[in-house]
């Protein structure tokens, strides 16, 4: 079978010729649909990011599938059922206990591998196999867009963890900014409309510019931070109750702090490589302190945040996921999948359709 995977020893991703894989006891065979391309699978492919599975000389890429089951394999789940595929699997088959408590986001590094991220291959490729606990079932009428499943839980669970924070006291809050106009930035921002009066999000582009194309259609607010620093952000808008950090841009995570309203939190997503920078520690310390303010990090997500990312993209309108995918690419003809221009947001490699 065809798979889009890079070598230890190759200079990008290439399609490989694999065998299809054999679903084993609890295990459902899957044929892969659509894939997207998101920017951490350009942080594995650059070597900043993740790690082979050991042993193998390649990684098959891909966290972002939808597909149909094929071979259910007595799994209780049926045979042309859509399901979309969480990332996080045991390491080495063992379970420990954050899998034990289905809480698998929440383990450490080491305790876990991702699907075409960490340690295990990946979704790109025309068939996977998967434990049948971690396929997440998918209405058929959502199949085009199932890949957005993947990134739209991430921010269902940033903004669980994130809420919860707020949840002691009486939080009104109206406003929310998103760092970041990629695809994680862009779907964030239309969910983020659906909670807040007033919503900004901070890119670095000119315009015209098919992201800020796509923050003007959905009625926020454009901020090129070329012009308007994050920790700016006050004294040109208004202090926000809400920011939402999606550049992996590691300065980002101090001017979060300033860009707050009293009482305000912000979750930071960005995975940044180290990064040397000035800040004014006591300034920092002060503002979290004497303004109630909570900065989290988030990472991953899990079966509920999956399910509740299946009714929010049933409620996604149309135009905004169109205009998010600008590359269905052939698996055959890859290339333009992992292109990163500006006309870019998000690329599909496409396996089937239904
Ligand atoms: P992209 O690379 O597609 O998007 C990042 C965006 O941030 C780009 O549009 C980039 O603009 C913009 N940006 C970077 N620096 C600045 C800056 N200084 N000012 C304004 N805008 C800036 O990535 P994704 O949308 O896929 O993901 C966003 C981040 O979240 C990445 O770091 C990714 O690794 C991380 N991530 C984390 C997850 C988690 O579980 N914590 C899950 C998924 C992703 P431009 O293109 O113009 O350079």
């Amino acid at each position: 079978m065809k798979a889009i995977g890079v070598r230890r020893d190759g200079d990008g991703p290439e399609l490989l010729e694999k065998d299809r894989p054999t679903p084993g006891p609890g295990e459902a065979l899957v044929r892969t649909l659509r894939v997207g391309v998101d920017g951490t699978d350009h942080e594995v492919i650059g070597g900043a990011h993740g790690g082979y599975p050991e042993g193998e000389d390649h990684m098959v890429l891909g966290h972002e599938a939808v597909g149909v089951v094929e071979e259910p394999n007595g799994t209780g789940l049926d045979e042309g059922q859509v399901v979309v595929p969480t990332v996080r699997r045991k390491p080495d088959g063992e379970t420990n206990e954050y899998f034990r408590r289905g809480e698998p986001d929440m383990a450490p590094e080491g305790e876990y591998f991702e699907r075409g991220i960490v340690g295990e291959h990946g979704f790109m490729a025309e068939y996977f196999t998967s434990p049948a606990d971690f396929l997440v079932p998918v209405p058929e009428e959502l199949a085009e867009y199932g890949l957005f499943i993947e990134p739209i839980s991430i921010t269902e669970k940033a903004n669980e963890h994130a809420f919860a924070t707020r949840e002691p006291f009486e939080w009104r809050p109206e406003s929310a900014c998103v760092l970041g106009n990629g695809s994680l930035g862009l779907l964030t921002l239309w969910m983020l409309q659906q909670k807040f009066d007033r919503t900004y999000c901070v890119g670095r582009r000119d315009r015209p510019d098919p992201t800020v194309d796509i923050i003007d259609e959905l009625g926020s607010t454009y901020i090129d931070s070329r012009e308007t620093p994050v920790d700016e952000i006050p004294a040109d808008h208004e202090s926000v109750d809400y920011v939402y950090e999606a550049t992996g841009f590691a300065p980002h995570s101090v001017q979060t702090v300033q860009a707050l309203a009293p009482n305000g939190v912000g979750a930071l997503l960005g995975i940044p490589e180290p990064w040397d920078f000035e800040i004014d520690g006591g300034a920092l310390h002060n503002e979290i302190v004497l303004h109630n303010k909570c900065l989290i990090g988030t990472v991953n997500s899990h079966i509920k945040h999956f399910e509740y990312a299946v009714e929010t993209l049933s409620e996604a309108p149309k135009w905004l996921l169109d205009d998010l995918i600008t590359t269905v690419a052939d698996p055959t003809d890859v290339a333009p999948a992992f292109e990163n221009g500006d006309d870019q947001i998000k690329a599909v490699v496409e396996f089937d359709t239904l």
